[in-house]
């Protein structure tokens, strides 16, 4: 679907997957002004398929829109375009356990213009790729930097949108994570580097006590679909959770003092990513004895049964095809 001023979206189609033809000076190339999502259709014991709070997915899309000064999306269209294109392409999605069809929205400003604006044209795509199951075998746990030199997003920048510019900001901190045998990359907050913020992809929780503590949403972080959803049935199982800004010094003495339970990361991608070990400059925290602890396993159990369709949908969070 194409976005002209004046004219508004228009053009809606559905097209083979190819190469795409931009002007060298389209905008999003020299000024970043594009956003995106990432969501999942999965397979049901009865060859059904369905999704996992699609609306929430476009609804954070129009959230990002509004950030980078994109026009804003008409959630049901993007839900019925959703369904169309997935119906055509229903074989794609895996029937194999654990394995989906991932689903990425994307708009773009296309405007040829060298000049700092927003921009008068955009495409909003969707493409779509089966992905394997992320585990092979039970929930490994992942190990986890602290980056405590460079800065992801501040509070009033654009930490709460997806958007390319985000994950081009967090690649160093990628690397150097990689350089020291770590998967994944613990962000603090921008002022101070004290303050926890998320996961290079993912929301990040941690049981203290007993109580489920996750970095509350002011500016800086993605609003994760996961991270809701686990708030949610965390509650509803009766468990004391905080969304509150926490230090890493409060986790570390949490560990020292032997309450560190669990840390775990939510997103899309693993649903729920258990930590094993925690590298906040010299101090390595090995969480849990490096193995997956009874909140991670319980929220990773009921999310992907419902995803799936092997639990019932309690909460209301499925959408058939
Ligand atoms: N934070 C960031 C920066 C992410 O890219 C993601 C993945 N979308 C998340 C958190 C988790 O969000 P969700 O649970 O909606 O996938």
């Amino acid at each position: 679907m194409e976005y002209d001023t004046g004219k508004g979206w228009h053009d809606a189609r559905i097209v083979p997957y190819g190469d795409i033809s931009i002007s060298p000076a389209a905008m999003v190339l020299h000024y970043g002004q594009e956003i995106f999502e990432g969501m999942k259709a999965y397979r049901t014991p009865d060859g059904s398929i369905q999704f996992f709070r699609p609306e929430e997915n476009f609804k954070r899309m129009n959230i990002s829109a509004e950030r980078l000064v994109i026009p804003q999306l008409n959630v049901d269209d993007c839900l019925q375009a959703l369904h169309e294109l997935v119906k055509i392409d229903a074989d794609w999605v895996p029937h194999t356990d654990g394995a989906s069809l991932y689903i990425r929205p994307f708009i773009f400003a296309a405007d040829p213009f060298l000049g700092v604006r927003p921009g008068d044209k955009y495409y909003f795509m969707i493409i779509m790729s089966p992905s394997g199951a992320y585990y092979a075998s039970g929930l490994d746990p992942v190990n986890i930097y602290v980056e405590t030199n460079y800065v992801r997003a501040v509070r009033g920048g654009m930490g709460f949108t997806k958007t390319g510019g985000n994950y081009a900001a967090s690649l160093i901190g990628q690397d150097e994570a990689h350089k020291q045998n770590y998967s994944q990359v613990l962000w603090l907050d921008g002022v101070e580097r004290k303050y926890i913020e998320e996961v290079g992809a993912m929301n990040i929780f941690f049981v203290i006590d007993g109580e489920v503590v996750t970095p509350a949403l002011q500016g800086s972080i993605l609003s994760g679909i996961t991270r809701k959803s686990s708030i949610e049935l965390c509650k509803k199982w009766g468990l004391k959770v905080s969304e509150k800004r926490i230090t890493i010094q409060e986790i570390a003495d949490a560990y020292d003092a032997g309450k560190l339970n669990e840390v775990f990361g939510t997103g899309t991608a693993a649903v729920i990513s258990p930590v094993g070990h925690l590298k906040w400059g010299d101090k390595v925290m090995l969480i849990n004895n490096n193995k997956i602890g009874p909140i991670s396993q319980r929220l990773y159990d009921t999310m992907t049964g419902m995803q799936y369709g092997k639990l019932p949908d309690e909460m209301g969070w499925i959408e058939k095809l």
